[in-house]
């Protein structure tokens, strides 16, 4: 990180230049001048899958594709959607902050959905993804679709936690048909991606799967237990230092 730009107190600002697949990419970024816990980089890596994606959608509009995902559309809101493990203790904190009785509500939508999961016998099998075969995980993906469990936090079609919602929910952006959101398979859907895969998934991974495996993400509806289980946060690291080990792991 090659700071270029004015440095306000307690702030690293610099103009950077990256190859993401052999795409140029300038960003400008500003990071706390301190320690700090992945968890406080949340805006950074935010503000990186931003820029990505308004690099693909702008693709896809010189393509002549636009994006119809429209407020008030939730239907995307109703599939397994899988978070950073740093953005899961972070719902939970959230959650945990919320008045009464809110927070108890939403608890409770969380174990509504926990266990219709379990009825389906989709629960055990979705719990560990990293240690699932992926094409086990396609058909579990499937088949969660067809349950239609709504994220706790949808409300009247709208995200209640919009300027909170993990990185994964800013980066599902439909170019097709918004009526394909609402099919029973998701077969005719079309969504952008970020040319450097789901950046949720390249968020510090400090957490282990029972298989030994880095956890790069976690079933957003298995958030506040997966935060019971894993208290610990990683320990507070130059931001710098997160923030180029981000940058390192790009494809270029
Ligand atoms: S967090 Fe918000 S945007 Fe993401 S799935 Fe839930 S309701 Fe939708």
């Amino acid at each position: 990180m090659d700071p270029t730009a004015a440095n306000p107190p307690g702030v690293r600002t610099a103009n950077v230049q990256l190859t993401v697949r052999g795409r140029k990419l300038g960003v400008r970024i500003s990071v706390p001048d301190r320690d700090v816990r992945p968890a406080e980089l949340l805006p950074f890596y935010r503000s990186m899958s931003e820029a990505m994606m308004n690099m693909v959608t702008h693709d896809a509009a010189a393509s002549g594709y636009s994006v119809s995902c429209k407020a008030g559309c939730g239907a995307c809101c109703r599939q397994l959607v899988p978070i950073s493990a740093i953005e899961a203790r972070r719902l939970a904190k959230l959650v945990e902050q919320m008045p009464e009785p809110r927070r108890s509500e939403i608890k409770r939508r969380f174990q509504e959905a926990i266990e219709k999961t379990a009825r389906a016998d989709l629960l055990a099998r979705m719990s560990n993804p990293q240690d699932a075969d992926p094409r086990a995980m396609r058909e579990i993906n499937l088949e969660y679709w067809k349950l239609r469990i709504p994220c706790p936090f949808l409300e009247n079609e709208s995200c209640s936690i919009y300027a909170d919602r993990p990185i994964a929910c800013r980066e599902f952006l439909v170019v097709s048909d918004p009526r394909h959101c609402s099919e029973d398979r998701p077969d005719n859907v079309r969504a952008l991606g970020p040319p450097a895969g789901p950046i949720s998934h390249r968020l510090p991974r400090p957490y282990r799967s029972p298989g030994g495996k880095p956890i790069d993400w976690v079933p957003l509806i298995l958030s506040l237990d997966f935060a019971m289980r894993h208290r610990n946060e990683p320990d507070a690291r130059p931001a710098t230092q997160w923030v180029n080990e981000f940058f390192e792991g790009l494809p270029k």
